[in-house]
């Protein structure tokens, strides 16, 4: 079975009821989000109440609380050493993070790897492992940590296939470390996804596919190779719709979520149900947003 959806908010009061509901509305059955907001660290206690609640919700819409998916913040850098209190901070609320997963009833958290911010990719490597290791080694739930696959702006660590084998071939308890695609960010890499079975030989070669836990599926704003990370909506942008149609319904990643982090309309309309809904007929429609909620 398909398993769809997309970034979906985390309310504070409401927590992962109001979450579950946003996806249902999508015609999702799956999804992922933030513990709280994806810029910053303030993050709210988890009530059992809610979990117990939306677990319910979950049940009787049939999405399987084992395929939701938890984002760490953008601002969490284990790949920078040269402020150690930041890089301990980092450490300490990726622990606390864990626990808010466990807690939450979910199995996977996404992780950028990190910015090297002028250490260098190898310094930058040996900073992440060594964090890795530290988070994980008091860890006693089995949630795993999801290194996503970076479009290389800046001094991102993580944009090649080889540099997330190499952090992870070093973490003590690698089993507990998986990885996300994300199709834009393969795309502004390098990557060219049209080949996308060669990318996955390459990864079952270096990492293994039964390590893939999740796959962004978003289009690009921008060439192949751009460094940019600039996401666009399902088939209106680079990669294109067949291309990015074919990933998503690829043999070879056949039980993994994927999840839409595309772009609002005009910065305030959610596109996913529409973008569910394309997936799901797989037919491009470019007028699509043009007459909301319609159905193909
Ligand atoms: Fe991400
Ligand atoms: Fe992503
Ligand atoms: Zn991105």
């Amino acid at each position: 079975m398909l398993l769809i959806g997309s970034h979906v908010a985390f309310d504070k009061d409401q927590q992962l009821v109001k979450s579950v509901r946003e996806a249902i509305s999508y015609g999702a059955n799956t999804f992922m989000f933030y513990t709280g907001a994806p810029q910053n660290t303030k993050r709210a206690k988890i009530q059992k109440e809610k979990v117990k609640e939306a677990r319910e919700e979950m049940k009787n819409a049939g999405i399987e609380a084992s395929s939701i998916i938890v984002h760490a913040p953008y601002i969490i850098n284990l790949a920078n050493r040269k402020e150690e209190e930041k890089y301990q901070f980092s450490i300490e609320f990726l622990k606390e993070e864990l626990k808010r997963v466990d807690a939450l009833g979910c199995k996977y958290l996404v992780l950028h790897p990190g910015s090297h911010v002028g250490e260098g990719v190898e310094k930058g490597i040996q900073n992440i492992q060594d964090a890795l290791n530290e988070v994980l080694e008091n860890d006693s739930s089995e949630v795993k940590i999801l290194l996503e696959t970076m479009a290389g702006k800046g001094t991102e660590v993580g944009k090649t296939i080889d540099e997330l084998a190499e952090i992870r071939n070093k973490v003590q308890k690698i089993k507990r470390v998986g990885i996300c695609l994300d199709t834009c960010h393969l795309n502004d890499s390098g990557y060219n996804l049209e080949e996308f079975d060669s990318i996955l030989d390459e990864l079952e070669a270096k990492i293994g596919l039964e390590n893939v836990y999740c796959v962004h599926i978003n289009d690009s704003k921008n060439i192949r190779g751009a460094k940019k990370d600039r996401h666009e909506n399902f088939g209106f942008g680079t990669i294109g719709f067949d291309t990015l149609l074919k990933i998503v319904y690829h043999p070879r990643l056949q039980q993994i979520p994927k999840i839409l982090e595309t772009p609002y309309i005009d910065h305030i309309y959610p596109p996913y149900r529409e973008e569910i809904e394309m997936i799901r007929c797989k037919k491009f429609d470019p007028e699509l947003f043009s007459k909301k909620g319609k159905d193909c």
